[in-house]
């Protein structure tokens, strides 16, 4: 028999670190590996999993639209297109959209669009902030592990701490094209915006002339228990990064844009696989889905459950549980890479946010017994003697 293990590991490029384990199978939140060995699964496509593994209206809506049309470039219009944009649009609250392919293209078309718009080139970002790992989001991640390889970067990048106004006020010049915040930083530690300085960054942006992106690449589509994070405080951004859920785990990113920002000239930016149709007829089932089930409803109750639960582990190793709706994050008094493989040993599959912070990004259809299962095995394994293992990447 084939080892596949062997076969992926002799042509991977490396840059993963890969967790030992050979997932065929999903259903909902669960996972199954080639030994028919059943997970809970945390990790939830790392965000893109949302609506659940093995979702019917979703298989249903690709195989149909696979057989009509795949391939129609933007210079065409396709109905499909017209229906999901005119949907995100509602969904956001804001009347332009550009359809991309990743999050990471999401945030570089924030940054080329505020350039344009404003004619400025400055970005101010946060510290800890991730926005991806093309040059441009590169640029705005704050992690030097991502970086520093990489060096020079695009120039007129800047970063403050995050929840920190003061230090935005003064970064924020006549030259700052726009600010980039998420409402809750996930790869970076799981720490959440408060509104006075995610109010304060928005009403500093209009009274400075700079847009404010908001990411969302991590916490939109339900995960933070409204269809968008910056949904609880009120917020209203100039650019709105969107992608991981949107098309029910389909690739698939959207650039949401503002009455601030306006039309864009022609030809400055565009994309092959933009806004395609096999993807758009993927995301419009996974939104009817998602309202259907009412997932922001679930991961608010769910999210609430599964902290509530954490928080009651005698561990004297957990430092704190934090988290919005079901992007969940028990910070330890040590580093998380040895609990992360004792966990699946449980049959828990999770994540980390940095080296310290373990990582609960389920899909939101979890049910409260396959939580109590996270969190029994969470307790378990905090009890356990530690373990060598390799490292995770931060
Ligand atoms: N922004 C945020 C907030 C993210 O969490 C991520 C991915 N973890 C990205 C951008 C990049 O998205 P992608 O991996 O789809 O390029």
């Amino acid at each position: 028999m084939t080892d596949f293990f062997a076969l992926e590991d002799a042509h991977s490029c490396g840059v993963y670190t890969k967790r030992g384990v050979m997932i065929v199978r999903g259903e909902g939140a669960l996972l199954w590996d080639d030994s028919g060995r059943e997970f809970v699964d945390c990790v939830g496509g790392q965000g893109a999993a949302n609506l659940g593994h093995g979702n019917e209206a979703v298989a249903a809506a690709l195989a149909a639209q696979a057989r009509d049309l795949v391939s129609c470039p933007e210079i065409l219009h396709n109905p499909q297109r017209a229906k999901l944009m005119a949907r995100l649009c509602e969904l956001a609250g804001l009347p332009r959209v550009y359809l991309c392919n990743s999050g990471t293209e999401a945030v570089e078309s924030a940054f080329k669009f505020a350039r344009l718009a404003t004619r400025r080139t400055e970005i101010v970002a946060a510290m800890r902030g991730f926005h991806g790992r093309t040059m441009g989001a590169l640029s705005a991640t704050w992690n030097k592990a991502y970086r520093d390889p990489f060096l020079p970067l695009v120039p007129g990048f800047r970063h403050v701490p995050y929840n920190n106004l003061e230090a935005l006020g003064q970064a924020v010049t006549d030259q700052t094209a726009a600010v980039i915040l998420e409402v809750v930083q996930g790869e970076g530690g799981v720490y959440l915006g408060t509104p006075e300085f995610l109010g304060g960054a928005q009403a500093l942006c209009r009274e400075r002339g700079a847009l404010l992106i908001v990411d969302e690449v991590q916490t939109g589509f339900g995960r933070t228990g409204k269809m968008f994070a910056f949904q609880h405080q009120g917020l209203q951004p100039d650019l709105l990064c969107v992608a991981k859920s949107i098309a029910g785990g389909v690739p698939m990113g959207a650039l949401l844009i503002g009455e601030r920002v306006g039309l864009l000239p022609g030809h400055v930016h565009g994309s092959t696989f933009g806004g395609n149709p096999l993807s758009c007829a993927a995301s419009l089932a996974a939104l009817a889905e998602m309202e259907r089930l009412n997932l922001p409803g679930r991961a608010a109750e769910s999210g609430a459950y599964l902290m509530a639960r954490l928080r009651e582990l005698p561990s004297p190793q957990i430092r704190e549980v934090r988290g919005l709706g079901l992007l969940v994050g028990v910070e330890l008094r040590t580093k998380v890479a040895p609990y992360l493989s004792g966990l699946m040993d449980h049959g828990v599959l999770a994540l980390n946010a940095g080296l310290n912070v373990l990582r609960f990004l389920p899909p939101l259809v979890i049910s409260q017994e396959q939580l109590d299962r996270v969190v029994d095995a969470v307790g378990a394994v905090l009890a356990e003697p530690v373990r060598a293992t390799a490292g995770v990447a931060e």
